[in-house]
C-alpha cells in the first residue's frame, strides 16, 4: 500500500499539469524544450524504487561495448512491457562498466519468476556478452508503492502522456499495478503496455498536433473507436482471467452544450450507475461516472460550449 494519498496526489499532480498544457495550447502558448541532465534520474509520477544494473563487457573494443550496449536497451525494453521496470532508464558507460539505472514498482520486481520470454532471451543474451554475471542493486529508498491485486474487488485501465508506471489500476485505492503481478500471461501483458503506448501516443496528438486533434480526441473518448475497443477487449480479458471487475476509463473532455452533462452512458445510453461502488474516494468511486454493464469509468467535461 501506498502511503495516504501519495499516489493519488501523483495523479491529481499529473491531472492539474495536462489541464495546464490543455489550456496553454488552446491559448497558443509555447513550450520550451525540455532540458535534462544526464545520468540524472528524473522522478516518476508514482512511488518507486531506484536501482542500479552493472554490465561489465566481456570485449575490451568498440565493437563489444556497441553490442552490450544494443543488448542492454532490448534488455530494458523487454522488462518495461513486461511492467517490470516503470519509467526511464538512464545508462551510461562508468570506468569501463555499463550501468543503468532505473526505477522498480516492487522489491522482487526483477525476480527470475516474473520474467517473460522475451526478458529471458535478452538476459540471456546480455550475460553472455558479460565477463561476470550482471548485476542489479537498490540504490534509493524502499518507496515501493506494489500493493498487487490481492482481494482487489475491481481493477481499471487509464493511462496518459505523462503516466510511467502501469496502464492497470487497483480499483479501491487507485494504486497502479504492476503488470507482471496480474494473473495474466506475458502476451497479455505485453498487449496492455503496447495499448498505453497507443493511449499516449494518442493524447500527445490531442494536445500538441493541431490538425489532428479531433481525430485523436475521437479515439480517447468514444466507447466505440479502434482504441477504445481495443483497451476495453483488454479489460474484457483480464477480467475473465482474473475474477475482478476491470474497467475502462473513458476521456471526456468537450462538453456540447451547457445541458449535456453526458448523463447517459455512451455506449448502452442506460443512466450512469447512481450508487457509489464503496472504494473511498481515492479510487474508482473518484470517477464522476460509472457504468456497470459496459464497464466504463468517464470523467466531468472540462470545456462545454452552446453549440
Ligand atoms: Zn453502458
Amino acid at each position: 500500500m501506498s502511503a495516504p494519498g501519495s499516489a493519488a496526489d501523483g495523479r491529481s499532480r499529473d491531472a492539474s499539469r495536462v489541464t495546464e498544457i490543455i489550456h496553454a495550447v488552446h491559448e497558443g502558448v509555447q513550450f520550451g524544450p525540455v532540458v535534462q541532465t544526464p545520468l540524472v534520474m528524473p522522478l516518476i509520477s508514482s512511488p518507486a524504487m531506484l536501482c542500479e544494473y552493472e554490465f561489465p563487457p566481456a570485449g575490451t573494443g568498440d565493437e563489444a561495448r556497441r553490442e552490450l550496449d544494443d543488448w542492454v536497451g532490448a534488455l530494458f525494453s523487454r522488462y518495461r512491457k513486461n511492467g517490470q521496470v516503470w519509467g526511464p532508464v538512464v545508462t551510461g558507460w562508468v570506468d569501463g562498466t555499463l550501468r543503468a539505472t532505473f526505477h522498480v514498482p516492487s522489491p522482487d520486481a526483477l525476480d527470475d519468476k516474473h520474467q517473460s520470454k522475451g526478458v529471458a532471451t535478452a538476459l540471456q543474451k546480455v550475460t553472455g556478452l558479460c565477463k561476470a554475471d550482471p548485476s542489479w542493486r537498490v540504490v534509493g529508498e524502499d518507496d515501493s508503492a506494489s500493493a498487487g491485486v490481492g482481494d482487489a474487488k475491481a481493477l481499471f485501465l487509464k493511462t496518459d502522456m505523462f503516466s510511467d508506471t502501469s496502464p492497470v489500476y487497483e480499483g479501491s485505492e487507485g494504486t497502479p499495478v504492476p503488470l507482471f503481478q496480474l494473473p495474466i500471461d506475458w502476451h497479455a501483458r505485453e498487449n496492455l503496455q503496447s495499448w498505453m503506448r497507443r493511449v499516449q501516443l494518442h493524447d500527445e496528438l490531442w494536445i500538441n498536433s493541431g490538425r489532428l486533434e479531433g481525430a485523436a480526441y475521437v479515439e480517447l473518448s468514444d466507447p466505440a473507436s479502434m482504441l477504445a475497443a481495443e483497451g476495453r477487449e483488454l479489460a474484457r480479458n483480464l477480467e475473465e482471467t482474473s475474477g475482478i471487475a476491470t474497467y475502462y476509463f473513458l476521456k471526456h473532455y468537450w462538453g456540447r452544450r451547457e445541458a449535456d452533462q453526458l448523463d447517459v452512458c455512451p455506449s448502452c445510453k442506460a443512466p450512469w450507475a447512481a450508487e457509489p461502488l464503496g472504494t473511498g474516494t481515492q479510487g474508482i468511486d473518484s470517477f464522476a461516472y460509472r457504468c456497470d454493464t459496459c464497464r466504463i469509468l468517464s470523467e466531468h467535461a472540462t470545456a462545454t460550449s452552446q453549440d
